[in-house]
């Protein structure tokens, strides 16, 4: 097992990773930008190095500075946590160039499933359901058009490269196309470097439905079902739970045996989310994500397992610590995302926090990297907290989810934590009867200023 392990990473998440470390006995190594220097993660952390400025891509992205923090500090591995360099396949290809060990998968899965085209032909490959839609890349307009009249309007044109929601067009109609097509190719050129585009049918009423999985890199792989992130807005993930509230235990175990046996056959390392939206009983797969999710607690909570620690064993070569049988569902979970943003418009807003108290109590899970006088700096995420609830059902978590809110106090700050409260006020939210469209359609309604 390794005796250090280096962090390239900030906020909750490096928290996260300090933890499931500290209780293995595995010493850690904070890095930061120097706009972090006063952060929760360097403060909890063993030790900690400066990797440069605040702007991400000369701090937090800067390989050269990581690798070196990592050689200056003896650290044997290092954890991506989501976001930054985490799905870099290049990163992952010269940590491993400089025998240090990546906690996650392999340079190779990480390409294959970083391009959405390739991930997609991947998948079908291993018999996992897709969305129809077209054969690879569609390289012109002509083709789009071809495309559209084939499997029929609406379609949504998605840029190969796409990531975190960006260079995504739905044409409902004809008429539309154009202006789809030429803005997806724009958006994947400006954002990730490559304007390749494909078309998939678009879907009016799916719910976001995404698996984990979990491969020890040996041929053997589990499943630990499925979560809800049904309630997005512009494509980002808001509330999530666990298991989905629309998802039978026989659905479950199908598609859980699907994804887990396709992740078993390509040797897969580690944790990853396979993606689908699910419409009528059926799951269509969307894309995988190669690294711990942003919601992944729910999951544990569910499954009384670790995944943190668990990336840690497999990386370190040693065997998972459960297999598919060991893995039962207990009780319902919930997590909401508290962004330092104002309502309605949702626009950031760091600063100092005067005041701070996490919620606590049976069932409720705070990972944040907030403390009281901290002062959020401007340059990264907004997401500060994860508020995670458990409960025996869902009607038990969502209680437990409004009890736990009107106990956090997050002062000085702007935060989205009045929209859950708003939320919870909706008999659909109970009834847990939405598509991934509900949510901007409520905010349509509800938030107009
Ligand atoms: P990203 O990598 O940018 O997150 P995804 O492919 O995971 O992109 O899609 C993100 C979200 O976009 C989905 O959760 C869903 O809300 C919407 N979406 C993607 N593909 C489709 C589709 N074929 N039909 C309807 N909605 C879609």
């Amino acid at each position: 097992m390794f005796d250090k392990i280096l962090i390239a990473n900030r906020g909750e998440i490096a928290l996260r990773v300090i933890r499931a470390a500290r209780e293995m006995g595995i010493k850690t190594v904070a890095v930061h930008s120097t706009a972090d220097s006063d952060a929760m993660h360097v403060r909890m952390a063993d030790e900690s190095v400066c990797i440069g400025p605040p702007p991400s891509p000369q701090s937090y992205l800067s390989v050269p500075a990581i690798i070196s923090a990592c050689e200056i500090t003896g650290a044997q591995a290092i954890h991506p946590g989501y976001g930054f360099l985490s799905e870099n396949a290049e990163f992952v290809q010269i940590v491993e160039d400089h025998g240090i060990t990546f906690i996650g998968p392999t340079a190779e899965h990480i390409r294959i499933m970083g391009d959405k085209i390739t991930a997609k032909d991947t998948m079908k490959e291993l018999g996992v359901p897709c969305v129809p839609g077209s054969d690879g890349g569609v390289p012109t307009l002509a083709d789009a058009k071809r495309i559209g009249e084939e499997f029929g309007y609406p379609v949504i044109i998605k840029a190969t490269a796409g990531g975190g929601g960006r260079g995504m067009k739905v044409a409902m109609n004809a008429d539309e196309m154009e202006s789809a097509f030429m803005t997806a190719r724009a958006e994947g050129k400006a954002a990730f470097g490559n304007d390749e585009v494909y078309i998939e049918k678009y879907l009016t009423t799916p719910r976001h439905i995404e698996i984990q999985v979990f491969g020890d890199g040996k041929g053997k792989a589990v499943h630990l079902g499925e979560r809800d992130c049904s309630l997005q807005r512009r494509h980002q993930k808001v509330f999530e739970e666990a298991p989905g509230p629309c998802i039978t235990p026989e659905e479950r175990a199908k598609i859980g045996k699907v994804c887990a046996d396709a992740v078993a056959k390509i040797n897969y390392i580690g944790a990853g989310t396979i993606e689908f939206l699910y419409e009528n009983g059926e799951f269509y797969f969307i894309e995988m994500n190669t690294r711990l999710q942003v919601e992944h607690p729910v999951t544990e909570g569910i499954f009384g397992v670790d995944l943190v620690r668990e990336q840690i064993l497999v990386a370190a070569g040693e065997d998972m610590s459960f297999g598919q049988d060991d893995l039962e569902i207990n009780g319902h979970a919930i997590e909401v995302r508290i962004n330092a943003e104002k309502l309605p418009n949702f626009s950031p807003c760091p600063g100092k926090i005067t005041a701070y108290h996490a919620p606590g109590g049976l069932g409720v899970r705070m990972d944040s990297a907030l403390y009281d006088g901290y002062s959020i700096p401007p340059y990264y995420d907004s997401l500060i907290a994860k508020l995670i609830v458990q409960g025996r059902d869902r009607a038990e978590a969502l209680a437990r989810l409004e009890r736990a809110l009107g106990e956090l106090i997050v002062d000085g700050i702007d935060t989205t934590v009045p929209l859950f409260h708003e939320l919870l006020q909706e008999p659909d939210i109970h009834s847990g009867t939405y598509n991934i469209h509900w949510l901007e359609r409520w905010l349509a309604e509800h938030m107009a200023d």
